[in-house]
């Protein structure tokens, strides 16, 4: 730790830098491996980025837009966390609406650029739409993470579609953004009952 260091006059900018590999620094401690990084700014105008302990640690003043209040530390967690999760979702959002361009162009199956209006209206996609989806960018050899992909599973409806999967597609989908881990024991209940029955 800097010992010159001197917290009071430091300001968190409210910038977060998502790095997209866990493989990136702390101006402060020199900690690694840190994928988000937040900026802060001295009363002299020097600006260094810092990993999200040392911006607690440091006890860093938090300046919102319009106000410069104190705030509880862990109200300070939940800010940090939730902006760099907007960032993620931003980026994953990009990402995902890129593939769909890339499928909709290589794809014969496909007819028209119906998924991507879907997904950008709705940001989400139901698991057999998604699943459908996650085959035709294997077939077409269209590199993707699933969990660049929102998984609508907020019906009973969407749900149902769910526990109509084959296993593997069913742990495909456990992959993308917004699975529930409630919805694959339910999933592995219904099958335990279609056995059963058959
Ligand atoms: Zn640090």
């Amino acid at each position: 730790m800097n010992k010159k260091f001197i917290t009071s006059d430091w300001k968190f900018t409210g910038v977060v830098y998502d790095q997209k590999k866990a493989m990136h620094r702390c101006d402060l401690c020199k900690g690694k491996n840190l994928r988000y990084q937040y900026e802060i700014v001295s009363s002299l105008g020097e600006v260094k980025r810092v990993g999200s302990s040392c911006i607690l640690k440091f006890q860093v003043k938090f300046s919102f837009p319009n106000s410069d209040f104190l705030i509880t530390e862990q109200d300070k967690r939940k800010y940090l966390h939730r902006i760099a999760k907007r960032l993620t979702d931003r980026e994953n959002f990009k990402l995902a609406t890129q593939s769909l361009e890339k499928l909709i162009q290589a794809d014969d199956k496909i007819e028209d650029d119906f998924p991507l209006k879907q997904y950008r209206k709705k940001q989400k996609l139901g698991p057999k739409f998604l699943n459908f989806l996650f085959w035709r960018f294997k077939a077409n050899n269209i590199q993707i993470e699933r969990n660049w992909f929102n998984l609508d599973l907020s019906t009973k409806k969407r749900k149902e579609e769910f526990y109509d999967l084959l296993d593997f597609q069913a742990l495909g989908l456990a992959k993308c953004n917004g699975f529930q881990s409630s919805v694959m024991e339910e999933y592995i209940k219904h099958n335990k009952a279609k056995q059963e029955n058959a």
